[in-house]
């Protein structure tokens, strides 16, 4: 059944969201690879509202030619607020990174119109939802989809979300659960909130004693026609998952005002106000869910975890999308590694089998750590939150702390191309390292 290096590397992508389409972008630029891109829905489009696309987003969108045409708001200054009084409490900005690597918020049909338009056409093929995956010990996986159909791949990419069949189908005893968070996102024209003071011009947060309202506008005002820019409102609240036993699986359904109004009663007014303003019928609402860190994000050498399936974590540094395209990138450099002729050299000494088992511990040795130490970061901060005790006041001091201390630049200002090429001079000094005690003891 293997097909390589006698044919094309078949790989199945399962999901268009922005891991599966930056894996697709980066695996379909190396000669002799075949790429399919399975989708569930019947058409790609972004639920949700806006997306930060920070430095780290920038990087790995610039490396798969992918970073012009996003039209974003430049993140000039971020607010943190007592949510209830108003009181301003931190702030931060401007940046002084290079402004083409600067933050912005832009909307997720933005980055999800810019990664397609470098995407193949032809590969992406949808209403394809995957229902199973089966191991063929002779080498790839035949997979099964809801329409009855079938396909067969050497390698199969589980992009497909926090609820990822792949994952569940490589590691069905890993368990996801309802985080306690619910989020309600939506975008609102500028023009209904541009008379609340504070809320249309910058980045805010407004902090309660359970859950926060979130304001950024998503436009760049000189690539924007006025009547057409939109503030995004994401707000969340928080409960106890061990005794709300609500049952919740919501993901991007439409909910009322009047429900998500109800939990910012006690807010500021200008947040009270804000909120009234949003259309009927625009409200979406997310459960959060999450699930603990897996060992290793590759199974059967032949399946391998990326972006959201990978780590379970429902959007915990507001990067996830840069996690999931980073994700893709290294895959496809780890695979061209271990493969020569997906650098466009002749002939391969290496069966599909090797090949892919060895670009996948590949990747693991490089994505599993970066993970690994994000569960750690949060791990830490509930720790010190629980510590510091539950009052308004102290999950406060401990958002605004975790604000300001920074300490997270090894996220946000992440170069995954930097990344990739320490690994390679790593790769290199171990290598000359052992051939040297390879002489030395010769000599000996
Ligand atoms: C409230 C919130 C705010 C966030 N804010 C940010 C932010 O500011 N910046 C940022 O970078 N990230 C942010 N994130 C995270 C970001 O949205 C995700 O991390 C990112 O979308 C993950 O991309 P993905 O491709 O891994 O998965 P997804 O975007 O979830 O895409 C998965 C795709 O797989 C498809 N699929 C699922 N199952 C199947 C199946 N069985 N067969 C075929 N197809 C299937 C789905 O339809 C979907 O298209 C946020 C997340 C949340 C919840």
């Amino acid at each position: 059944m293997a097909s390589y290096p006698d044919g094309n590397l078949r790989i199945a992508i399962i999901g268009g969201g922005p891991g599966g389409l930056a894996t697709a972008i980066a695996l379909s630029a190396l000669p002799n690879v075949e790429v399919n891109l399975y989708e569930k829905a019947h058409e790609l489009r972004e639920i949700g509202a806006g997306l930060n696309i920070g430095y780290n987003s920038w990087r790995v969108l610039e490396i798969l030619g992918a970073d012009s045409n996003i039209n974003g708001h430049l993140i000039t200054e971020v607010q943190q607020r007592n949510g209830l009084d108003g009181t301003l409490v931190a702030k931060r900005g401007p940046s002084t990174l290079p402004l083409k690597y600067q933050s912005r918020r832009a909307r997720r049909t933005r980055l999800q119109r810019a990664l397609l338009d470098q995407v193949p056409v032809d590969i992406i093929h949808l209403r394809k939802e995957l229902t199973s995956i089966e191991n063929v010990p002779e080498g790839g996986a035949h997979l099964g989809f809801s329409d009855g159909s079938e396909a067969f791949a050497d390698l199969v990419v589980g992009a497909d979300g926090i609820r990822s069949v792949v994952r569940q189908t490589a590691f069905p005893e890993h368990n996801i659960k309802f985080s306690g968070i619910t989020i309600w996102r939506t975008l609102v024209p500028r023009s209904l909130l541009a008379h609340i003071p504070d809320i249309p011009t910058c980045t805010s947060w407004w902090h309660g004693p359970s859950g926060h309202a979130y304001f950024s506008p998503v436009d760049d005002p000189s690539r924007t026609e006025p009547e057409d820019e939109m503030i995004e409102i994401s707000s969340r609240t928080i409960v106890d998952p061990e005794t709300d036993k609500t049952r919740r699986w919501s993901w991007g359904v439409p909910t009322t005002n009047e429900h998500v109004e109800s939990h910012f009663t006690n807010f500021d007014p200008r947040v009270r106000e804000a909120l009234a303003k949003v259309p009927k019928g625009n409200w979406k609402e997310f459960s959060a869910f999450s699930g603990p860190r897996l060992q290793e994000l590759t199974a059967w050498d032949k399946l391998v975890l990326i972006g959201d399936a990978s780590h379970p974590l429902t959007g915990a540094f507001g990067s996830g999308a840069a996690f999931a395209m980073e994700d893709g990138w290294i895959l496809a450099r780890s695979l061209e590694f271990i493969f020569p002729s997906l650098q466009g050299e002749k002939g391969s000494s290496i069966s599909t089998h090797d090949g892919i088992k060895k670009a996948l511990a590949i990747f693991d040795s490089i994505r599993s750590p970066y993970y690994a130490r994000m569960y750690e970061y949060l791990d830490n901060v509930s720790a010190k939150a629980k510590a510091r005790g539950s009052t308004f006041e102290a999950r406060l001091k401990s958002r605004v702390e975790a604000f300001s201390e920074g300490g997270l630049d090894w996220i946000y200002l992440n170069d995954i191309e930097r990344v990739w090429n320490d690994w390679l001079e790593n790769m290199d000094s171990t290598r000359r390292e052992k051939t040297n005690n390879v002489r030395i003891e010769s000599n000996l």
